[in-house]
């Protein structure tokens, strides 16, 4: 009896050992020859025809724009024929081209169709308020680079309508007519402006001559348009008096001739900026535009 137990744990050792030795044999064959533990990739399956936007959720602040990138999958390269379209263009809108552009603030999607296989991707946009009012060395700054909320509206300022309506007589006793066309204009109407603009010239004619909303010096209350909105206004009487007496009144114009590279801005005779009398001076003197004075830049962030 007491043989065949032993035998019987014999046979079950040899078993026992006969499964290990296998299994192990099993789990070296699955290893690759190079003897790396990589496993074999898995057959790709034929991929199906998609439209990809890269990155397909993006943050812009209020007048902050971007352009995601579009692919068409499996091939790659992005698709002649796209239609953009915004669900909400109060928080995001996007022109023809793509441009998404912060609106107000909140959460929207842009859906991107590609007109010949009605494929569409969608960007999740998220559009958050300006941060802050920029003063440079007490200068409020409102460009391309410095942007105001959207909740700013101080409308005209009171001192600087005061000035105006000084520098206006002044001009008067000199046989100059000089009279207001634009002056305070809150971030919706400049939203509004841009938007009219961008829709006829597209994004980047519209760029050179008005501000995206949040960037119009227009939305300090400090910047007023005189007379004529053409640049020859700049050869006019008018406008050679407003360029060499406006600073004796706390004005200066603001976007020089031939500044076009460093204020963001081509040449406009007719815009005034208030910065008071002492600073409006040494500007004037200077011979600098006020990005060249307060060595500051003005560039859309995108
Ligand atoms: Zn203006």
């Amino acid at each position: 009896m007491k043989r065949v137990y032993v035998v019987s744990l014999f046979l079950c050792t040899l078993l026992l050992l006969c499964a290990c030795i296998a299994f192990a044999s099993a789990e070296d064959a699955a290893k690759p020859a190079d003897g790396s533990a990589k496993p074999a990739p898995p057959v790709a399956a034929e991929p199906e025809p998609a439209l990809l936007a890269e990155p397909d959720a993006v943050s812009v602040t209020v007048g902050q724009g971007c352009r995601p990138k579009i692919a068409l999958l499996p091939e790659g390269g992005e698709p002649q024929a796209l239609f953009w379209q915004s669900d909400n263009p109060a928080v995001a809108a996007v022109d023809a081209d793509g441009n998404i552009m912060g609106i107000g603030a909140g959460v929207c999607t842009v859906t991107v169709t590609c007109a010949d296989s009605a494929l569409c991707a969608e960007i999740r946009v998220e559009v958050t308020p300006h941060a802050e009012i920029t003063y440079i060395n007490g200068i409020l700054i409102a460009n391309k680079t410095f942007a105001l909320p959207a909740d700013y509206n101080p409308g005209v300022d009171e001192e600087a309508g005061n000035a105006l309506e000084g520098m206006i007589a002044a001009a008067r006793e000199e046989s100059i007519a000089l009279w207001v066309v634009s002056g305070f204009r809150s971030y919706n109407t400049q939203a509004a402006i841009y938007a009219n603009y961008t829709a006829r010239d597209g994004a980047a004619a519209a760029d050179r001559y008005s501000a995206r909303p949040g960037h119009s010096e227009h939305q300090t209350g400090l910047a007023f348009d005189l007379n004529s909105l053409e640049q020859t206004f700049g050869a006019t009487p008018e406008g050679q008096w407003l360029a060499a007496n406006c600073h004796k009144y706390g004005f200066i114009i603001r976007y020089p001739e031939e500044k076009e590279d460093i204020t963001g801005y081509m040449y406009e005779p007719w815009h005034v900026r208030y910065l008071g009398e002492e600073t409006a001076r040494e500007v004037f003197e200077s011979g600098l535009c006020l990005e060249e004075y307060l060595n500051i830049t003005s560039v859309y962030a995108e």
